[in-house]
């Protein structure tokens, strides 16, 4: 009976490992994880556990009996340090090595550290892990203010939850508006619109020069002083393993569609993989949790010898205030955006369409939209974008 050890114990890791058993996997499973707490969701971290809204138990992603009663030896506050895939074992950083048939690297990825004069300080805040969380909760409250480096989903997110709890918000972003890197600027202008209206401070085209875990200086030499300063400027792959044993790396673990890297004994999930995206036929790097579910079952799918599901399509969401943000696909190639809906109501999507397909759909309170969007990538149908933009057609017509 083969053995599988599973590298960290996150949203992917913990997933496999709970596959694994619900396909009838009946050999040993290890589930190491660098962290002491067991497999959670990270998403609230940002939005319900700031507002004290949920605790460490309604996080995680079992029941603190899943792990014994399924015989999944769950091992927390170990790190793997190295894989010697000749001799399949892996060393940890309590001393201990063990064996494997099947290798899975679930090792996630860590907050991008600032790189410029004071990015080391200690008191700086980051927004990854439930201690980073509760650490952010405890500076905010009435009469404090937040400085945000990097206007991304999190720091908006962490900016909104501040808002809530009576804290100052000051968002700071380099490019010309938030949001840039992964989305339209329809979404961008919502978005600094909204937040404004809640009193967020959001300051665009504006240069960092130094930090310190109370202070933010920018460029012309203004200081803003803060009691907080969360760094939120994206995440960086934890491939270091693979690329230390040689499998491919691209920034991520390069992987197949079932999520095996370049030796056929091992795979790779979440957070850490650069791996086909089978609508677009590009490789890419996803952070989300529908991803690292979809790739859970996939490993599960490859192990165990079932049939590998059904090829999914991107997503991912956001909460900021009353607005739920889903967004399916990516916009690779798109030549057009379509609007449905008006931004001013607050539900509304943004279409973005290659030629008469439509390759990625952002929706803001509008999961009618989000799913129509979401089955035409999926099934490659062609819209007719005029009718697309008129809501009073509706959605299902506008295909041709
Ligand atoms: C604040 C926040 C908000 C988010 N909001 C959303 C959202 O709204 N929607 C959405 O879809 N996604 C969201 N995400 C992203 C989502 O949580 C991640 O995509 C998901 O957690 C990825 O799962 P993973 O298992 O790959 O990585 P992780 O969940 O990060 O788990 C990786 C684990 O591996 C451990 N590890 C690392 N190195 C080692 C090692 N050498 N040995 C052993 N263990 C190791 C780490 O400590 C960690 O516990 C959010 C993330 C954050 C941080």
């Amino acid at each position: 009976m083969s053995k599988i050890v599973i590298l960290g114990a996150g949203h992917a890791g913990g997933s496999a490992a709970g596959f694994l058993k619900q396909y009838g996997f009946e050999g040993e499973i290890v589930l190491a994880g660098a962290e002491q707490i067991p497999p959670y969701q990270r998403p609230p971290l940002s939005k319900a556990w700031l507002k004290g809204e949920t605790n460490e138990n309604a996080l995680q992603l079992r029941s603190s009996e899943f792990y014994a009663e399924n015989n999944i030896d769950l091992r927390l506050g170990i790190a793997a340090t190295a894989i010697d895939r000749t001799a399949k074992m892996v060393a940890f950083d309590d001393g201990t090595v063990e064996p494997y048939d099947y290798l899975v690297i679930a090792t996630g990825s860590r907050a991008r550290k600032l790189p410029l004069p004071g990015g080391d300080d200690d008191l700086l805040l980051e927004l990854r892990t439930i201690p980073d969380a509760e650490r952010l909760k405890q500076a905010l409250g009435g009469g404090k203010r937040l400085a945000v480096i990097g206007g991304g989903y999190v720091g908006l997110e962490a900016a909104a939850s501040a808002r809530a709890l009576g804290a100052e918000a000051v968002v700071i972003e380099r490019m010309d508006r938030v949001l840039q890197r992964v989305a339209s600027s329809t979404l961008s202008e919502f978005f600094t619109r909204r937040h404004t209206r809640e009193g967020v401070i959001i300051r665009t085209g504006a240069e960092v020069v130094a930090v310190s875990g109370h202070s933010v200086t920018f460029a012309d030499g203004e200081v803003l002083e803060a009691h907080a300063v969360l760094v939120g400027i994206g995440a960086t792959a934890n491939d270091e393993l693979a690329l230390q044993c040689g499998l491919e790396c691209a920034e991520g673990i390069v992987v197949d569609l079932d999520a095996r890297t370049s030796d056929t004994a091992i795979f790779a999930i979440g957070d850490v993989t650069r791996r086909p995206l089978p609508h677009y036929d590009v490789m890419h790097r996803l952070e989300s949790v529908p991803n690292a579910l979809e790739q859970a079952k996939r490993v599960a799918c490859a192990i165990t010898g079932r049939p590998a599901p059904q090829d999914e399509v991107p997503w991912f969401w956001s909460d900021q205030y009353d607005c739920k943000l889903q967004i399916a696909g990516l916009p690779f190639g798109a030549s057009a955006q379509v609007v449905r809906g008006d931004s001013d109501t607050g539900s509304f999507a943004v279409f973005h369409l290659k030629d008469d397909r439509i390759v990625c759909v952002e929706a803001v309170n509008a999961a009618h939209s989000f799913m129509f969007g979401k089955q035409a990538i999926a099934k490659s149908s062609r819209v007719d974008a005029a009718t697309l933009a008129d809501e009073s057609i509706p959605i299902k017509e506008t295909l041709l």
